[in-house]
């Protein structure tokens, strides 16, 4: 069980928290994070790379709930975000515009206008005609953008197809054989003003290898245009340090803050990262309710209210999850094989299959860990269901930071237009009958 979550008198708690008394009081299912682990593991990230002292920007997709996002700024973190919506909140949250970077293969006109008008840190470029929007963008406000360029190390990070990042084929970055081409050009463009380089390989890295060889390529290419004469000050080396979610034993802070010391300490540079999944992916659970057991044809179906909409990651990258029961089992409870499931109308609503469990009966709660990144996030309203809540918990004491919707919040997302009546001719039988 992650740090922040125990076992009190039989029952799970968060921090002091009992979840049964939350799920009493918010129902289910609902995310619930401990202020503390994200504190902690903050705390250890940021001191594994001491003296250095990058700038921590915490990568705003993996959660972006207010509350989380301003505990993170009281730490000291800044925020790396990929959309308007994610800058918006950095700022609400009270994250420093200098502390905020903006990375993402697509920015639009729009975004590139706000980022420039909130007075960011840097934005890292993708694309040489990204580049050229941007000094467009700057030019027309009389201002130079700073700018890291994300460089593609062509790197296999050795995580999930869906989220490695670093190798040429893939959409992100500019490729390293055009990187000093590209530099050069950004050091010319009015409205530009180079400040160093951005990589970031993937997520989910378990191994130390591919940032060993992608960082080392980083390098070369700082070298390399440091000897061209271009001035590279800056490096942001992207976040992707993996969790454990199953067996996996990712790299400790400190190795990887070991890794960055050896490859780039003696170069200079100011430093900035942007870590998400490993500061606050161990700090949440989701909390679930047995709707039914379902005995099949040699089966047992744990069938939960909760389903693929409120935490998509196992069936979008058959991704693990302990799951656990919310009351502790009797002592010499057997486990059995069980597959469990959402409501969801497809068979990828599926969180774990033939997952030794206790007995488990309805009215069960359970609880799937490491669901504190690219959880709630990644939640939708599929099979119009609701927006799941979220719950922070910090010592005794909890709030809800994500109210769960009404249906009537639900229904007043869409809108009929009057005519929709006269679209389409009502069928002959049904004439003449209203
Ligand atoms: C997703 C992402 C991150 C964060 O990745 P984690 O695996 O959550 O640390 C950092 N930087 C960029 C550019 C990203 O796209």
């Amino acid at each position: 069980m992650p740090d922040g979550f125990r076992y009190q008198g039989g029952e799970l708690c968060a921090e002091g928290v009992r979840l049964a008394a939350v799920a009493a009081d918010v129902g289910t299912p609902f995310y619930i994070y401990s202020a503390a682990t994200i504190a902690a593991r903050y705390r250890r990230f940021a001191a594994a790379f001491a003296p250095a002292s990058p700038l921590i920007c915490f990568a705003v997709k993996a959660n972006s709930n207010l509350a989380v996002l301003r505990l993170l700024a009281r730490l000291g973190a800044g925020a790396d975000v990929v959309s308007e919506g994610e800058l918006r909140r950095a700022l609400a949250a009270g994250m420093p515009p200098e502390r905020i970077v903006f990375s993402g293969v697509g920015k639009t006109r729009a975004e590139l206008d706000a980022a420039l008008a909130a007075g960011i840190r840097q934005i890292n470029v993708e694309s040489i005609p990204e580049l050229r929007a941007l000094a467009a963008a700057a030019e027309a406000i009389g201002r130079a953008a700073p700018v890291a360029l994300r460089v593609n190390p062509d790197v296999d990070a050795l995580t999930h197809v869906k989220i490695a990042t670093g190798k040429r084929e893939n959409k992100f970055g500019i490729d390293l054989d055009d990187a000093a081409d590209a530099y050069r050009l950004a050091a010319d463009l009015p409205g530009i003003a180079p400040v160093g380089l951005a990589v970031h390989i993937g997520s989910q890295l378990v191994d130390l290898a591919p940032f060993r060889r992608a960082f080392g390529r980083v390098a070369e290419l700082i070298l390399e245009l440091r000897a061209g004469g271009l001035a590279v000050e800056r490096l942001d080396i992207g976040g992707g340090l993996g969790i454990r979610y199953h067996a996996e034993t990712p790299p400790a802070p400190e190795a990887y803050a070991a890794l960055v010391r050896e490859t780039f300490g003696a170069l200079g540079l100011e430093l900035a990262c942007e870590p998400g999944r490993v500061l606050c992916g161990p700090a949440g659970l989701l909390v679930a309710r047995v709707l039914y057991v379902k005995e099949g044809a040699g089966r047992r179906f744990v069938i939960l209210d909760a389903a693929m909409n409120d935490l998509l990651r196992p069936a979008l990258y058959d991704a693990w999850h302990d799951i656990v029961p919310v009351r502790l089992p009797a002592a010499g409870a057997v486990l059995s094989p069980a597959d469990v499931v959402g409501p969801v109308c497809e068979t990828g609503d599926t969180f774990a299959v033939a997952r030794d469990l206790p007995p488990l009966a309805a009215e069960d709660l359970v609880a799937l860990t490491n669901a504190g990144a690219y959880g709630a996030v990644m939640s939708s309203t599929y099979n119009s269901r609701l927006l799941v809540p979220e719950v922070l918990a910090a010592g005794d004491r909890f709030a809800v930071v994500r109210p769960r919707p009404s249906f009537e919040d639900l229904l007043k997302m869409d809108a009929v237009p009057e005519w929709i009546d006269d679209a389409v001719p009502l069928p002959r039988s049904a004439r003449g009958t209203a």
